[in-house]
């Protein structure tokens, strides 16, 4: 006989604290949004226009002989798509490009990418997570599309787990024992995490008036900047969690923060970065990075592991 699921998981109270780090183009969605360049195919050939996918975006953008922004706009009309329309009313090409590829994963002509399955797990455990992004959305854009993706990829049972979850960490965690309605625990839930596109003015800003990072990106190349960008993302991230741990009593057992990305570039600056500054100064909390540029590999490719904890299954 199958169990029933209960109103309230009890049994999240045993978990360990696992919380993912998610990049969204390629790792958890394969968006169709595109991304308009010029290129050239030799040194003394003419600049052409050319839109280009992100996953070959990631493959193509440093080899700038041959590729390089809009001689008009710049990298703001190469990623014009990726941010929201500049008026009300238009079309958001986020939430229709996500909308889309989640049909494609679902219809069976797209693969799922190599994070998907991990995002739906995170979903329905009701884990904390992070949405970071080389896109320039607003967070209220992002969490939407969180939404119609626990909409359309998770079936109703999933759903119900997720709910069941969710309550489950209300009452261990935040001691609740009347609860909202399903739509206001997860208002509650997806409020608790964080959707951070690197791009966004607002981010942009609350970088700029950081101390460290103000400093951190005077000095940086314009290559180097959206890498310092996710870092600056992540450390923000680790510290909402490490302050939601301290005020709910969770330190006392073991922590992981999982970060994906299919971008090697971003891979790379992000392991050298938890390497050098997160573990240090977190020094109880275990990270592990994965590689998802290798599209055959389901999950990735675990690149960087960092802290003393060894968790199983992760
Ligand atoms: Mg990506």
């Amino acid at each position: 006989m199958i169990r029933p699921i209960p109103y309230v998981n009890e049994e999240v109270a045993n978990r360990d604290f696992k919380y993912y780090i998610f990049d969204w183009d390629d790792n958890i969605l394969h968006m169709p949004t595109k991304i308009r360049l010029e290129h050239r195919e030799t040194a003394d050939a003419p600049w052409r226009p050319v839109e280009v996918s992100t996953s070959t975006f990631a493959l193509v953008r440093a080899d700038t002989a041959h590729y390089r922004a809009p001689a008009q706009g710049g990298w703001e009309e190469a990623f014009r798509c990726f941010a929201d329309p500049a008026r009300d009313g238009e079309p958001n090409h986020f939430i229709d490009d996500t909308r889309a590829a989640l049909a494609r994963v679902a219809a069976g002509i797209e693969k799922p990418s190599p994070s998907y399955n991990t995002f739906k797990k995170t979903l329905v455990e009701g884990r904390i997570f992070a949405i970071v992004t080389a896109r320039g959305h607003a967070p209220a854009t992002i969490e939407k599309a969180v939404r119609l993706f626990i909409a359309e990829a998770l079936t109703p049972l999933e759903r119900e787990l997720m709910m069941s979850n969710l309550r489950g960490y209300r009452r261990w965690l935040d001691k609740v024992e009347t609860f909202g309605t399903d739509d206001e625990e997860l208002d509650y839930y997806l409020g608790m995490c964080r959707y951070s596109a690197v791009t966004y003015d607002g981010f942009k800003a609350r970088m700029a008036n950081d101390p460290i990072y103000r400093e951190k990106l005077a000095v940086a190349t314009t290559a180097a900047r959206p890498e310092l960008a996710k870092e600056f993302a992540i450390r923000d991230f680790v510290e909402h969690v490490f302050h939601t741990l301290q005020r709910t009593g969770g330190l006392d057992r073991s922590v992981a923060i999982g970060f994906s990305d299919d971008d090697k570039g971003n891979v790379r600056s992000v392991s050298n970065y938890i390497r050098a500054e997160l573990s240090r100064r977190f020094d109880g909390i275990k990270f592990v990075v994965y590689d998802t540029s290798d599209r055959t590999l389901t999950k990735g490719r675990k690149v960087c592991v960092s802290g003393q904890m060894n968790l199983p299954g992760f």
